[in-house]
């Protein structure tokens, strides 16, 4: 928790209960959850919290650069509690979204082909490991 504190404090975030309680979430789901995936959760522990803290905080990581918002799904943004860039797969069958851990040769340039890099995503779609193998096992 001191950890998460020190990272509020250092985005001039005031570390409320109830956005140090969504941040915890977030670093010990690597989920990718949804903003009512968290509530749910974060409800449990503060029955006070409303939907619009929940919601008015994730634009707040986001602004700070704590939290990265993911548009993969195409209909709801997923929320990721990492620094590092990494790319993500989205399994079209179950809607778990995964990291993939691929060595991008953009990952360190802040200049490329003439644009400068702010931000990087990388998306993939397609049938999960999980799935493809439940698949599997339901043919044989
Ligand atoms: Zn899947
Ligand atoms: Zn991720």
């Amino acid at each position: 928790m001191e950890n998460l504190i020190n990272i509020l404090e250092d985005a001039n975030i005031k570390p409320t209960i109830e956005r140090l309680s969504i941040l915890n979430y977030l670093d010990r789901n690597h989920n990718h959850p949804t903003a009512s995936m968290i509530f749910d959760e974060v409800e449990t522990k503060i029955p006070t919290i409303s939907k619009t803290t929940v919601y008015n905080s994730l634009k707040l990581f986001i602004e700070n650069g704590i939290v990265t918002p993911l548009y993969i799904t195409g209909s709801e943004i997923r929320y990721d509690f990492t620094t590092k860039p990494h790319h993500h797969f989205f399994c079209e069958n179950c809607g778990k979204i995964f990291d993939l851990v691929v060595d991008c040769p953009i990952f360190s340039k802040k200049h490329f082909q003439g644009h400068l890099i702010r931000q990087q995503h990388g998306y993939f779609r397609g049938i999960c490991k999980d799935c493809l193998e439940k698949e599997a096992k339901e043919h044989h």
